[in-house]
């Protein structure tokens, strides 16, 4: 039986997906092969590759002016490819300027990663109340490579609710947890990227959407694979791609563009948000600790109100446990953080958010 899964990441993947996936194991498109087979140059694994490529174009709305990449090492191996690409100098140690807004654990890995290569200046920061809300951006400075940001912050629940202008300096922004989610106006930024074990696939893949200005600006020691200039010049095959995991993610995009595409899948997303954080305002155990306007779509941490630590302790892991028993797995919160984190990314169909709710109610009356 399947359990409805509240993972952070990897996290759910769609039913019909996985379904497609399995009857194509061992016989993709008529090819004889499973794609986990086929050469990343060969003739059948073009098309895959090209369609996976238009579907986020289209559905993202991505400008022929920016490239899209798909490479791999994750979310953090961009915290440090961005400055590398953008902000390092020719000699080590003597990079540019670039600005950061500390919104939690993900930004601040970004921030310390780029540090090794660029002049960090961290200009806002929400760490003084525990992350639970996004501080006021300033503006940029003419001298900036970057301004980076993180659009929703996996971890602690929070999500950007207006996109900072910073002029002709790039807006680098991390969207892990959110791409696909709602409407995104990609002109508004230089660099976007998203590890893909979120809302968009397997883990392995990693999409980078960059405008094509920014390309070409590596130092001279930078490693070839942590070059984008290389990375775009081949097509994302200088080496071998994550083949699967583009194919993966070319299927979740045909399913997400049956349903509607992104705006279809925001208005799911904003009801499944509303009908869980509308139970927790009005919960007597639990709650969000997250402030009201920058409450994110994907991931809703929420707490229980005891007031004795060990109490709290006791009867949250009660809850993650019983919970698990009952088809709801994965709701612990960050080992950082601790409470609880329901993850209800696209793929989580609003009937999973109702057996939560269901549950937390009979919980609370126990
Ligand atoms: C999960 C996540 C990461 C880490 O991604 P990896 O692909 O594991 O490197 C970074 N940033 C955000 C916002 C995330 O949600």
């Amino acid at each position: 039986m399947r359990v409805y899964n509240f993972s952070p990441g990897p996290s759910a993947l769609p039913l019909p997906v996985l379904e497609k996936a399995a009857a194509q194991m061992q016989d993709a498109n008529g090819t004889g092969q499973s794609v986990m087979e086929m050469s990343h140059r060969s003739k059948d694994f073009k098309p895959i590759f090209e369609k996976t490529e238009s579907l986020l174009r289209e559905l993202m709305g991505i400008p022929a002016n920016y490239k899209v990449l798909f490479l791999q090492g994750g979310a953090s191996l961009q915290f440090s490819m961005v400055p590398i690409n953008i902000a390092a100098g020719d000699v080590p140690g003597k990079g540019k300027t670039a600005a950061f807004v500390d919104t939690g654990i993900w930004s601040d890995k970004a921030a310390k990663e780029a540090a090794k290569y660029a002049a960090v200046e961290v200009r806002a920061s929400s760490r003084d109340k525990s992350y639970s809300y996004i501080p006021e951006a300033p503006s940029a400075k003419p001298d900036d490579a970057y301004y980076h940001i993180t659009l929703n912050n996996t971890i602690v629940g929070t999500r950007w609710n207006k996109i900072p202008d910073t002029g002709s300096v790039p807006l680098v922004s991390d969207i892990s947890s959110c791409i696909l989610s709602e409407p995104l106006d990609v002109t508004k930024f230089g660099i976007l990227y998203a590890g893909a074990q979120k809302n968009l696939g397997p883990a392995g893949t990693t999409v980078v959407i960059i405008r094509e200005d920014l390309i070409g600006h590596a130092p001279v020691w930078a490693p070839a694979m942590l070059r984008y200039d290389i990375h775009a010049a081949e097509g994302s095959m200088y080496n071998t791609p994550p083949c699967y995991g583009i194919y993966m993610i070319g299927l979740v995009l045909e399913w997400l563009k049956g349903l509607g595409g992104v705006t279809a899948i925001a208005k799911l997303n904003r009801e499944k948000a509303e009908l869980f954080y509308n139970y927790l305002d009005n919960s007597k155990l639990f709650y969000s600790p997250v402030e009201k306007p920058y409450r994110s779509l994907m991931n809703i941490p929420f707490i229980t109100r005891t007031e004795d630590a060990a109490k709290k302790d006791e009867l949250e892991a009660r809850f993650v446990k019983e919970a698990a028993a009952a088809g709801l797995v994965n709701l612990a919160g960050h080992r950082l953080v601790g409470g609880m984190r329901a993850s209800i990314y696209n793929a989580m169909p609003i009937d999973g958010v109702q057996a939560l709710i269901r549950f937390m109610e009979k919980f609370e009356k126990n």
